[in-house]
């Protein structure tokens, strides 16, 4: 009888695994219809691959700048199961939030080039007339189902999609013959620009169907929308997928193949870009990351979907009396309120000692009507009053308020920053080079009070512009990509709540040499104090040459000059500490005698 069962045990098996699907993207057949029917799109695409290229090989800062994309969902169903419910996809925005920030539940070390993309999705809350929305748009047809044509993407038989420079389009419908899903290069016709996903795959509930119920269908999709290929570069162990850090392969792989092996090296299973089924799959990797990070850099083929307003709120001014009042910054912005001023006069321009135009104070006329440009400017007491000239002033920006440094309404000052809403900022001070290799270096600094985040710029030492800008809320970046024996120098602000500290002094460093941190205007006086080796991990022998006073006293100081640790060692002019509890970063060794001291300057790695 045991054998009985196990035979049936072994056939329902048998049944059970034929009837179980495999994964099948459509995307290469659907860029092959493409090529066949836009011929441009070959030269797009290189073009987009040289401006990758480039982009891979520039030295650049491997920060968290953010790219949020909006996303409009296009529901095009016949059934009521069809038209997927609005929890549905929100399962599916989460699938893809998780995976490409590597917080899918699931991520594991087994691959050590696994990446956090620093992309994020948002359902559009912006229409592109500028209304709100829900970024879900439902339509019902007739057409039992679609295939990959692109037909569900026409206003005839399915929805148009918004402007696919401001939008991702995801489509959702029944695509038939088993097909799970297909996307569109970049580089394609922009008025079938997306990725179209099956009603069954689609999401983590509702209608999503195992083994493809977990939302690694639209990750996948969303994977060629950003340009990647299959990780086995669809041929064999010779055809590439255009990043460097994923095994070669020559075919996919269902199911969950973990650890087979092909071409010489085990296959990565585990990747987004893999046929595996959806439970297997838990990574991008750092190179399909800076390959998709390209499409976002400034002349990017993607680069609208990171500055597009879809997910924005409409930022209200503060109050809309023309006048800079309360505690606005600027006229009719930052501050919380603009209190009605007490009416003083009915002039029309701010004189005597008014606070806004006839607003406060009183309103003595103005002695001389100096000019009519209808701003306050060269010794001017008010607008257009008193002083005795208004020279023109220089245009800063256009629009239509004062903020930043400027003198008047888009006038003088350097800039317009936004105005502020918060408090101060300070200038991030400890500023050094840690962990310089050959093609990489670690840049860090000390943290300021009340910083959101970081902005970091970086160039090769010479150039006029700043090559690379990143965003972190750390107080450590990496810069990647580096030329042995090169330059390069950095800058960091903290940014606050509506408002950014300057700049810290320029700093450099060179590629391969780790003692090359120095920072401008940081140079040391001459100094008899020696310590090694620096940087350190820990152990630090400290030897000076001071003339002995009262005896000496050796401080640790931490780069903002705080004190960390100090030590006497009486008449002796060295000493051994371990400092490997100290945080990493910069610090100062100073030594004093009672009446002179020396300072010299530290890294704890
Ligand atoms: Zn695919």
């Amino acid at each position: 009888m045991k054998n009985i069962y196990t035979l049936i045990g072994a056939v329902l098996l048998c049944v059970a695994q034929l009837s179980a699907q495999t994964r099948t993207c459509h995307t290469m057949g659907n860029l092959d219809r493409l090529l066949e029917l836009h011929p441009q799109m070959q030269e797009n695409m290189d073009a987009i691959e040289d401006f990758t290229r480039d982009f891979e090989n520039t030295p650049q800062l491997r920060g968290e700048n953010l790219v949020t994309i909006p996303v409009v969902v296009n529901v095009v169903y016949k059934t009521s199961a069809q038209n997927i419910s609005d929890a549905q996809i929100l399962s599916q925005i989460q699938v893809l939030n998780d995976d490409f920030r590597r917080q899918n539940s699931d991520a594991d070390n087994t691959w050590s080039q696994a990446f956090d993309t620093n992309i994020e999705f948002c359902l559009a809350s912006v229409d592109p007339d500028g209304n709100p929305t829900d970024g879900i748009r439902r339509r019902q047809t007739n057409k039992p189902s679609f295939s990959a044509n692109d037909a569900v993407k026409t206003a005839n038989q399915g929805l148009a999609p918004w402007d696919p420079s401001s939008y991702m389009n995801i489509w959702v419908c029944n695509l038939g013959s088993g097909l799970l899903g297909y996307a569109q290069f970049p580089g394609g016709p922009a008025d079938t620009d997306g990725i179209v996903i099956d009603y069954a795959y689609f999401g983590t509930i509702g209608t999503a169907t195992a083994p493809f119920d977990l939302g690694r269908t639209a990750t996948h999709e969303v994977g060629h929308y950003l340009n990647l290929r299959h990780i086995w570069g669809d041929g064999p162990c010779s055809a590439d997928d255009f990043v460097s850090d994923t095994p070669s392969s020559d075919n996919p792989n269902y199911g969950c193949a973990v650890g087979h092996v092909s071409c010489g090296s085990t296959d990565m299973v585990q990747n987004y870009m893999d046929y595996s089924d959806d439970v297997c799959m838990n990574l991008f990797t750092s190179g399909q990351s800076l390959r998709m990070d390209a499409l976002f850099a400034p002349g990017g083929v993607r680069a609208g979907l990171a500055t597009s307003g879809g997910c924005g709120n409409v930022s209200e001014p503060t109050c809309d009396d023309g006048i800079q009042n309360g505690d606005e910054t600027g006229i009719d912005c930052g501050g919380s309120n603009c209190p009605a001023c007490p009416p003083s006069c009915d002039d029309g321009i701010q004189n005597g000692d008014e606070t806004g135009v006839d607003c406060g104070g009183s309103c003595a006329p103005c002695v001389t009507v100096t000019c009519d440009d209808g701003i306050q400017n060269g010794d001017e007491t008010g607008v257009d009053c008193g002083g005795s000239d208004c020279p023109a002033c220089p245009a800063t920006c256009d629009d239509g308020i004062q903020n930043g440094e400027e003198t008047g309404v888009d006038c003088g000052g350097p800039d317009c920053a936004p105005c502020s809403t918060g408090g101060s900022c300070d200038t991030p001070t400890g500023t050094v080079a840690t962990n310089i290799k050959r093609k990489r270096a670690k840049l860090n600094w000390n943290a300021v009070d009340g910083a959101i985040d970081y902005t970091v710029q970086f160039r090769v030492a010479g150039a006029s512009a700043w090559a690379s800008e990143a965003n972190t809320a750390e107080t450590t970046i990496n810069a990647t990509s580096l030329s042995n024996n090169t330059t390069y120098e950095w800058q960091v602000r903290a940014n606050c709540s509506g408002s950014s500290s300057d700049y810290s002094p320029i700093c450099s460093f060179t590629a391969g040499d780790s003692n090359s941190s120095s920072c401008a205007g940081e140079r040391l006086m001459e100094s008899t104090v020696n310590a090694f080796p620096n940087p350190t991990t820990g152990d630090l022998n400290i030897q000076f040459q001071m003339e002995r006073g009262i005896g000496y006293r050796v401080i640790l100081l931490d780069g903002m000059g705080r004190v960390v640790n100090e030590w006497f060692t009486g008449e002796q002019v060295s000493l051994q500490v371990d400092i490997s509890d100290v945080a990493p970063g910069l610090y100062f060794i100073q030594v004093t005698n009672g009446t002179d001291q020396e300072v010299i300057r530290i890294v704890k790695d």
